[in-house]
């Protein structure tokens, strides 16, 4: 069997093994088409829904021009992409980042469509971004840019068809000035419009810190399903970002973990001793990095990826555990704060030698579910304390984690493929009931 690699004619194999080439452990829509079609063949969905699944409904790519600081013009590649709405409307988050192509966009679209329905929230899956180095630009020429994409986008965004929010680059800032220049375009207010915005403009509480503490409920569970301690447990973090540091930050404080190693874009370090929480975040906001924190010893992403560790948290890009440095990865959790940290061939190695995979679009699930309850408080104009959004967010989340612990059970697949059958199976039924297959 072959299946058509998006935006061009080339075919590549596919096999059910979990042994493919590299073009499809490079490119992240190919994983999730690949990770969809294992689902679909279980859950015997018939042909027009297996189609309706695999590609975007819509998708919106686009140049727009940015005046820089110094007086010339650069045009900038954006991108919008509405994978599934059929259980309500697209949501999903915007990147800035020098990698960003359609095809990353459609997979992480992809993944949010699934990561919706795992919650059970009504809202459906979108993703978009921007080609650009986000480091190399001034504070106002990236005012410009957000300003710039949303002046693209307003068209097809707002509360009841599209709502973005922060990814990996972007921040509550960032989404001020974007739903600032959506309302300019409005005329009116539309909070709900973008999420992850500054508390004052109309942000939830716990939206900060949901990814990292809806992904820490879920590791707390699964301790729970594997009858293990997690006080002490040492820890690897990849990424040091929103997810990464909150994670850290909660792991420490809700679990007792102890974080062992951290890493970002430039590099990462060690401590057998266990990194302290506070002192990192502080040298990270002075130095820009995690890397020479006192103290601690140098390690690269990839050997961090490898640590003798108990519970090991991607947080960071795609497509870092492959078939190539799996059988290494000694973890015994593996907590996948990050979107599509593990390529379908790593997902069959690391279940063979018995890693417990906290898939990504369960683990991370906890940033939209707080999301969707920003756009609530946001219609109501009522806004809730935080303990009431840990507590709901808390409901959410071991819910949905029990959904699939079972199903994984139930049927003898691994956490990954489970999630699908519940996520792919919740959607499948409502384009069903809408009369669309
Ligand atoms: P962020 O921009 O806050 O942080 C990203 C971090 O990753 C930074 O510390 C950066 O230096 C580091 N990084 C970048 N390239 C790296 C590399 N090659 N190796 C190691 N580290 C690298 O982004 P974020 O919001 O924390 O997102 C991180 C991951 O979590 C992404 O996969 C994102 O899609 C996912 N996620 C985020 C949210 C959210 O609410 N922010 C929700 C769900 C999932």
């Amino acid at each position: 069997m072959a299946i058509l690699a998006p935006d061009s004619t080339t075919t590549i194999p596919f096999s059910s093994n979990g042994h493919q080439d590299t073009l499809l452990e490079l490119n992240p829509f190919l994983i999730a088409q690949r990770q969809l079609a294992e689902a679909v063949e279980i859950l015997e969905l018939d042909d027009a829904t297996h189609e309706m699944l695999r590609w975007p409904m819509r998708e919106f790519k686009f140049v727009f021009p940015v005046k820089m600081d110094d007086g010339s013009t650069r045009v900038f590649h954006g991108y919008r992409v509405q994978y599934n709405d059929a259980r309500g409307p697209a949501k999903g988050g915007l990147r800035f980042h020098v990698q960003e192509t359609l095809d990353t966009v459609r997979a992480l679209a992809a993944w949010m469509t699934w990561k919706t329905a795992v919650v059970d929230i009504p809202l459906g899956g979108g993703k978009g971004g921007v080609t650009c180095n986000p480091k190399e630009l001034s504070r106002s020429e990236l005012e410009r840019l957000s300003r710039g994409y949303i002046r693209r986008v307003a068209d097809f965004i707002g509360p009841h068809n599209d709502v973005p929010a922060p990814d990996v680059y972007t921040n509550p800032q960032i989404m001020a000035w974007m739903l600032d220049e959506y309302e300019a375009i409005s005329r009116q207010h539309l909070p709900g419009v973008i999420t992850g915005k500054p508390i004052a403009l109309g942000g939830s509480q716990g939206r900060a810190d949901a990814t990292a503490r809806g992904g820490i409920l879920t590791l707390r569970e699964a301790a729970r399903t594997l009858g293990m301690e997690l006080q002490g447990a040492t820890t690897a973090i990849q990424g040091y970002g929103n997810a990464g540091a909150f994670g850290h930050k909660l792991g420490a404080e809700l679990l007792g973990l102890k974080v062992v190693a951290a890493s970002d874009s430039r590099g990462g370090i060690y401590n057998p001793h266990g990194l302290d929480h506070d002192a990192l975040g502080q040298w990270k906001q002075r130095t820009g990095s995690v890397v020479h924190f006192p103290g601690a010893e140098a390690v690269s992403n990839e050997e961090l990826l490898e640590l003798d560790v108990t519970v090991l948290m991607p947080a960071a890009l795609e497509s870092v555990i492959t078939g190539h440095n799996a059988a290494r990865v000694q973890a015994k959790i593996i907590a996948e704060l990050a979107n599509g940290p593990t390529t379908p061939e790593a997902d069959h190695i690391l279940h063979d030698k018995g890693a417990y995979v906290i898939p990504d679009f369960l683990c991370n699930a906890g940033g939209v579910t707080v999301s969707y309850f920003e756009q609530v408080q946001n219609a109501y104009n009522l806004y809730w304390t935080a303990a009431e959004v840990h507590k709901l967010l808390e409901a959410k989340m071991v819910t949905a984690y029990h959904s699939v612990r079972e199903m994984a059970e139930r049927m003898t697949v691994h956490n990954r493929l489970a999630a699908y059958l519940v996520s792919v199976d919740r959607v499948a039924a409502v384009m069903k009931l809408r009369g669309w297959v």
